[in-house]
């Protein structure tokens, strides 16, 4: 059958793929622990849930302007201000199907083909295939051995004439990072002079830990939305756990958005209207979810940081946002792919390979979901990678055998 050799080179997504696999052996039974996946366990906030069963039982759903509701756009406009410091104006702001949609579309809009984008390792391991979807070259710049944290100096080395922009996602997906300020500082003002877009995806912003901040970028320039080379992209996935409703955004200059929204008119026409208005129930309603939701997962990581020490070999940068680690598993076995492999067939537990986020030798763990699954989570990958471990154990009513040395 012949398909497009382009589409048919984008790799699958390994989360979502390690997800239905989860799904399908849970199905068959198996009592699977899920540590691969990046969701919280809240239920959706109920201002969310009041604005979209309003519009619903009015029976009143249409299609929206392409860029969004003009009332979500305005509570967008509101967070940018509290958040950000920044007035934009609802020309800056586009409402998308989820934060994922709006990289997409921005991209489309900002590369022609063999345009180059940055990215720092460990990235979110979609950033390359959209990337490489829209035409364009991911450029991968690696951390500083030891850290999760790349040198400025590589990155300039990495920027030539064909760089169109650099991706930025703090706190980071999968390091759990928060990048310095300084670090920030010098990433804007070297964009700036250099014209890259800097595509700050804060999808994690309000999810910091033990009265960090992650400091926006906008913080670091004097210029204004409309003259920065600065795009924000946020949503409500993850800080108001509502990752099925399919809510993002992009803030940046009006004439990016406006190319935007002539190509998400010609692809999904507007994110789905119940979904805006549940969007802006969540944004404009209490936000006590978001810091409830951020102390569950301040108190998972302290469980997951405390049941990793349990595992000699194995090192881990403490998170200090997002909701992940990327544990060091080189000791243990340097192919990640193939551990992975092996702790979900002998220990039922989902973990990423690192190898996705451009980090071979790690794992990614999520601490989104409940303290048992990570406590017992954890405790299995103990018991199938410690070679002092019991020769059996007991999950749920199914034993485990150690047949492996
Ligand atoms: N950016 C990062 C860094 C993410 O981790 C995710 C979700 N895993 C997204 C964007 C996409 O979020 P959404 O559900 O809003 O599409």
């Amino acid at each position: 059958m012949s398909l497009s050799r382009l589409a048919q080179s984008i790799a699958e997504s390994p989360t979502l793929k390690l997800n239905e696999e989860a799904r399908a052996l849970r199905a068959q039974g198996e009592d699977v622990i899920n540590l691969g996946i990046g969701e919280p366990k809240n239920r959706t906030p109920i201002p969310a849930i009041l604005s979209a069963a309003s519009m619903l039982s009015a029976g009143d759903v249409k299609y929206t302007p392409t860029d969004g509701l003009p009332s979500l756009k305005r509570a967008i406009l509101g967070y940018t201000e509290d958040h950000y410091g920044r007035a934009a104006r609802p020309e800056n702001v586009i409402v998308t199907a989820g934060a994922k949609q709006a990289i997409h579309t921005l991209l489309f809009s900002l590369l022609n083909p063999q345009d180059e984008v940055i990215l720092m390792a460990p990235y979110w391991v979609s950033y390359p295939e959209i990337v490489r979807m829209v035409g364009g070259v991911p450029v991968v710049v690696m951390p500083e051995q030891g850290t999760f944290l790349p040198c400025l100096r590589d990155i300039r080395q990495a920027v030539n004439s064909h760089t169109k922009a650099v991706i930025l996602n703090s706190p980071n997906n999968p390091s759990g990072m928060v990048f310095p300020d300084a670090f920030l500082a010098e990433l804007v003002e070297f964009c700036e002079r250099r014209d890259l877009y800097l595509i700050a995806d804060d999808i994690y912003h309000k999810l910091v830990f033990d009265g960090l901040r992650a400091a926006p970028a906008y913080g670091f320039t004097r210029k204004d939305i409309d003259s920065s080379r600065i795009i924000v992209i946020n949503g409500i996935s993850k800080t108001y756990g509502m990752t099925g409703f399919r809510i993002g955004w992009a803030v940046g200059p009006r004439a990016v958005v406006e190319v935007m929204t002539n190509v998400l008119a010609q692809t999904t026409s507007c994110a789905s209207a119940i979904s805006q208005v549940a969007a802006e129930g969540a944004l404009t309603g209490t936000q006590s979810y978001v810091e409830s939701l951020r102390l569950t997962i301040q108190n998972n990581r302290d469980v997951v940081m405390q049941e990793l020490a349990g595992l000699a070999s194995v090192s881990t940068v403490r998170p200090e946002g997002a909701f992940y680690c990327l544990p060091d598993f080189c000791q243990y076995n340097a192919d990640s792919g193939a551990l992975a492999a092996f702790l979900l067939k002998k220990a039922l537990v989902v973990t990423v390979p690192g190898k996705e986020f451009g980090m071979e030798g790690h794992l990614r763990l999520s601490f989104s979901g409940s303290v048992k699954d990570l406590t017992e989570g954890v405790a299995r990958m103990k018991w199938a990678l410690d070679p002092n471990s019991p020769n059996e154990i007991y999950i749920g009513s199914r034993r485990l055998v150690r047949d492996w040395l």
